[in-house]
């Protein structure tokens, strides 16, 4: 079958590997899609800590059933919770296993979905309702993380939320976080295409190559601050400036990846009584209920979905897609092409 096979830095391949067999409590599922997520090109870049060549990427799929089981029947879509727990650490036995010690994710830690086929643990499949297209359906992981980020934040009705990244993540914040009732919500960025995506949902936007965050936060909420800030950006700056966009009592969630320690300003953390809570991945519970989420917001969610590429072109892509090419936010491979 073909896979398509991180080899190595800046290096991927469509690789014919042999098709999967599953074991015993594994189902063989037939892929349909693969969201492309900026973990995979942070493994395409050879920066990712724990992904060693040759590996098949993608943890954001949607696909079928070959052979039923009992809880499944051949042919049933379903999209696949990505996390494999230890099940032993403190965080497992204490019943959070997506933020257990030695996590392991699909497509990172083991083979992926951005082929034609993939073995899955039958627990960790979800059968998603008809009404739900295959596109969408793939959007459902980064839904989750979404979710996730909204609940931890303790969000409240009315609230004003800032979102610092206009990316597929932060996006999707914005989304969830006016879906739980969020009465303004204010997306920066510097790229013009996603600005411009923001507001076409209604958001306002902050333009950061030429437009003042602090000023304009403040502006847009009466001198306050904002209620709950989201940080979807993993840039320096973004920490920087999270702490002063802020009101007095409010919450900052992190949402994004710092990978080297960023300087925060904990003198505003200590004098504005600030709430710093992180987010990471999403629980079952979670991801259960984005299905659900996915197929309430997905007129919006098609707008992020900006490029499709077929599983056998998707290697010459792939460098493209990592160079952040403009106008692109979601790019999704099709696993059947
Ligand atoms: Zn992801
Ligand atoms: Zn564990």
């Amino acid at each position: 079958m073909k896979a398509l096979v991180y080899t190595g830095p800046r290096t991927v391949e469509v690789r014919d590997i042999p098709k999967p067999q599953p074991n015993a409590g594994e189902i063989l599922l037939k892929i349909r899609y693969c969201g492309v997520c900026g973990t995979d090109i942070g493994i395409f870049g050879g920066t990712h800590p724990r992904a060693t060549a040759p590996l098949t990427l993608g943890h954001e799929l949607v696909g079928e059933v070959v052979d039923g089981s009992d809880r499944f029947a051949a042919g049933q879509r379903v999209v696949a919770y990505p996390l494999l727990s230890c099940g032993t650490c403190h965080a497992c036995r204490t019943g959070q296993p997506h933020v257990c010690d030695s996590l392991r994710l699909l497509g990172i830690d083991m083979e992926g979905g951005m082929a034609e086929y993939l073995a899955v643990p039958e627990d960790m499949l979800f059968a998603i309702p008809d009404d739900l297209s295959d596109q969408i359906a793939a959007l459902v992981e980064p839904m989750a993380v979404a979710q996730r980020a909204v609940e931890q934040s303790g969000l409240r009705l009315s609230d004003r939320a800032t979102i610092l990244g206009a990316g597929p993540i932060g996006l999707l914040v914005a989304l969830a976080a006016r879906q739980a009732g969020a009465a303004k919500i204010i997306v920066s960025d510097i790229d013009p295409f996603r600005l411009s995506l923001a507001a076409s949902f209604g958001f306002t936007t902050v333009d950061l190559r030429n437009q003042d965050l602090t000023e304009k936060i403040l502006a847009e909420t009466n001198g306050d601050g904002a209620d709950v800030v989201f940080e979807c950006a993993g840039a320096e700056a973004a920490a920087r400036d999270m702490t002063r966009v802020t009101r007095s009592g409010g919450t900052i969630c992190l949402a994004s990846l710092h990978k080297a320690p960023s300087p925060v300003a904990l003198l505003d953390i200590a004098f504005k009584e600030l709430r710093l809570i992180g987010s990471r991945v999403y629980t079952k519970e979670q991801f259960q209920r984005s299905i659900e989420l996915a197929s309430t917001l997905a007129d919006d969610l098609e707008q992020l979905i900006t490029r499709t590429l077929s599983l056998s072109a998707a290697s010459s892509a792939f460098g493209h897609v990592s160079d952040l090419h403009k106008n692109d936010v979601k790019v999704l491979i099709n696993c059947k092409e």
